[in-house]
């Protein structure tokens, strides 16, 4: 039953917060903050998930599943504002406010150490907050490796002693997500990050495509892809190639992880355009550009795709069996389902 009390409240917190709030609804992300004027100027010029945004900063997890009662909802989201604006930082609030879950990602560049420092004092801070509201740090999307060191504090070392016993009673060669929940040191918040400190993708050629919608930047558009697996659900088209082979490297994320492994020279041969992987993540993309308009973050795949090949042809050739000559229509020989069990290998190292 519905408590307008409540909801006049929330409406208030809605109305006088400076960033917009998104709340999931039956067709997505809805703006709650739709119906209040749109700023004029302001650092959330669209009201979407803003992982598509310039720059490569850009929404990151850790503490962004934090739940408190409903009526502390107000506090709460003041309460992560006090600790984000001092470290002027920006972020991007949604959440199931009636159930009083907050996803909220503060916007870092996690390739800069400064940056990675941030998210790490973010972290701890919410956690103490949520500590102070006696909610929880992992309401919704589980605990996994980002959360497994805040255990010991937000359930304590009893509880926590409770549930590892019952892992090693009903796992007891501890072969169920080793090291998480249950930490064994293994996963830290700022350890074994995608990008880190100072990476850079070198590129072996020149792009000769725009990318205007993304910083003008072949390796911003490719980046775009943050790795969350929207492309595996069963979505009305993306990414068809998945939903057709169930496997990851014919996938959206594992087709960008499979470009990104070859230009950090992670792969077979000594060549990134020529390697193998390369061929996987190239050949399979039907460039339709449904990871576009249906992925999270608006990945435009097709793009580095097309980019890459015209390196590739333009130094190479085109591939021997390509009736036009260039194009990403005719996978090449030996691509295709059930081939590259060493793409498989490359692209199912998990990374955040
Ligand atoms: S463009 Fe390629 S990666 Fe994107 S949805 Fe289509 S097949 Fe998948």
């Amino acid at each position: 039953m519905r408590n307008p009390r409540f909801l006049d409240e929330l409406r208030r917190t809605i109305t006088d917060f400076p960033a917009p709030v998104l709340f999931p609804c039956r067709r997505g992300l809805r703006s709650a903050s739709a119906a209040r004027p749109a700023p004029s100027t302001g650092s959330h010029p669209r009201l979407t998930v803003p992982a598509g945004r310039p720059g490569p900063a850009r929404p990151v997890t850790g503490s962004e599943d934090v739940a408190a009662l409903p009526e502390h909802v107000r506090a709460d989201v003041a309460g992560l504002e006090s600790i984000m604006r001092p470290l002027g930082l920006e972020a991007c609030y949604y959440g199931h406010a009636a159930t009083g879950l907050l996803h909220v990602r503060p916007v870092i560049d996690l390739h800069s150490a400064a940056d990675i420092a941030k998210l790490r004092q973010v972290t701890n801070e919410v956690s103490a907050l949520v500590r102070q509201f006696k909610g929880s740090f992992a309401a919704e999307h589980g605990v996994g490796i980002a959360r497994t060191e805040y255990m010991p504090e937000q359930v304590g070392e009893e509880l926590l002693g409770v549930m590892r016993e019952i892992k090693r009673v009903f796992d007891p060669k501890n072969l169920f997500n080793p090291g998480k929940i249950i930490s064994d040191g293994r996963f830290r918040l700022d350890r074994d990050l995608r990008w880190g400190a100072g990476y850079k993708i070198e590129l072996p050629f020149e792009p000769v495509l725009a990318f205007a919608a993304k910083d003008h930047s072949f390796v911003g558009n490719l980046e775009q892809c943050n790795g969350c697996g929207g492309c595996r659900k069963d979505a009305p088209t993306m990414c068809p190639t998945f939903l057709a082979t169930g496997e990851e490297y014919m996938s959206t994320r594992g087709r960008a992880n499979a470009i990104r492994a070859a230009l950090d020279l992670r792969m077979t041969g000594d060549d990134p355009l020529r390697s193998e992987e390369l061929e996987d993540a190239l050949s399979t993309c039907l460039s339709c550009k449904a990871c576009t308009t249906e992925g999270p973050s608006n990945v435009n795949l097709a793009l580095p795709n097309a980019a890459l090949i015209q390196a590739r042809s333009k130094r190479h050739g085109p591939p021997p069996r390509c009736p036009c000559r260039g194009c990403a229509c005719s996978p090449s020989p030996g691509s295709g389902p059930g081939r590259r069990p060493r793409t498989r290998w490359l692209v199912s190292v998990p990374s955040w």
